[in-house]
């Protein structure tokens, strides 16, 4: 009953995923959610994340953004990414994947999307018809109200971890 919120695969953060081992995996595409996945809801990129794309495209892996946020917010983030975007893009909506699919010119069963919401990134992704990466999300260490839906999707993770069936992806 829960299927369609579980993931292919839950890791702590988009650094504890070995992208050489995706590609040997046959993993030739990932679309990543931006705001709490890459960096904390708003951040321009990191000089970390700027080096994690350069060693995933190093990897042959192609990446795509795929945010619900502005074209300002995107375009600002990118700014020394070499990768394509799509932004509004109204996950866990499909038009938005389809969009992404079309910029990274893979097909869905070699193709990833990792992103921090079970509701919009992994939904979204389930419902497209491709394997989700699940990331704990960014947040800053002073106390910040989570949210209702944040709670529930604690919960989801919870039903998640037990009810574990073999890994659909090898990441670590
Ligand atoms: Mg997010």
């Amino acid at each position: 009953m829960f299927e369609s919120y579980f993931p292919a695969a839950h890791v702590k953060s988009v650094f504890n995923i070995d992208y050489a081992k995706l590609y040997s995996l046959g993993i030739r595409g990932i679309i990543f959610d931006i705001d709490n996945t890459l960096v904390h809801h708003g951040d321009d990129a990191t000089e970390e994340i700027e080096e994690l794309f350069k060693k995933i495209h190093a990897a042959n892996i192609k990446t795509v953004l795929l945010s619900d946020n502005s074209e300002e917010r995107v375009k600002r983030f990118v700014r020394n990414i070499d990768t394509p975007y799509v932004y509004s893009a109204k996950k866990p909506a499909c038009e938005g994947y389809e969009r992404a699919f079309e910029l990274l010119g893979t097909e869905k069963d070699n193709t990833i999307a990792v992103g921090d919401r079970i509701f919009i990134d992994i939904v979204g992704a389930n419902s497209f018809g491709i394997r989700s990466v699940l990331v704990d999300y960014i947040r800053l260490k002073r106390f910040e109200w989570c949210g209702f839906k944040r709670i529930l999707e604690k919960m989801i993770l919870i039903i998640f971890h037990i009810s574990r069936k073999p890994a659909k992806i090898d990441l670590g």
